[in-house]
């Protein structure tokens, strides 16, 4: 079975604007701007042979006020820039009561299924509670980079920044190996 890295989408691998409550996530590729600096940290974990799935929440598609288009375009511009294996969205909205809507582990689960991954080996990167706490319940270990919606939830690490993730991923892959 193979091991995968989860990376949450909006904060790690693209910019987004802060408001006064959560993020403000991008609605158009021309808003969508990247964060050039996880295409090292990404490459480094593609190499030691991980799959990489980034997984996002949006719920503007069932909202009405995010197009279908334009999340294939910003999508398209991911695939092309990171080393990365699939996106996985939830388009729900909180009163769907789906199972794939973060902090649920619903997509985790869809793509160790699709993937035939091993979740218990399996890292979960985001800036976010939500995704440590789908993380703590689909069994993977959560690394979090500081940001002020790391909230008291359970989570495993929070550290500075993705390269500082990495390492530590890549430091534990072998203790995980042995187990
Ligand atoms: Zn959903």
């Amino acid at each position: 079975m193979k091991r995968c890295v989860f990376i949450e989408r909006d904060g790690i691998l693209n910019e987004v604007r802060v408001g006064p409550k959560n993020q403000i996530t991008p609605l158009t590729l021309e808003e969508f701007k990247l964060n050039l600096n996880a295409a090292a940290p990404l490459r480094r974990l593609k190499e030691a042979g991980f799959v990489l799935v980034v997984t996002t929440n949006q719920p503007g598609l069932s909202r009405g006020y995010q197009s279908r288009r334009e999340i294939d375009r910003m999508h398209d511009l991911l695939r092309r820039t990171f080393p990365i294996d699939d996106i996985l969205v939830c388009p729900h909205d909180e009163s769907d009561h789906c199972p794939c809507r973060k902090p649920r582990p619903g997509l985790l689960i869809e793509a160790g299924f699709k993937w035939h991954l091993n979740l218990d080996h399996s890292f979960v990167i985001s800036d976010k509670w939500q995704d440590a706490e789908a993380a703590r319940t689909a069994g993977c270990t959560s690394l979090l980079v500081k940001s002020p919606w790391v909230a008291r939830v359970h989570h495993d690490f929070v550290l500075d920044d993705l390269e500082a993730i990495t390492d530590k991923i890549l430091r534990l892959k072998p203790l995980v190996e042995v187990a």
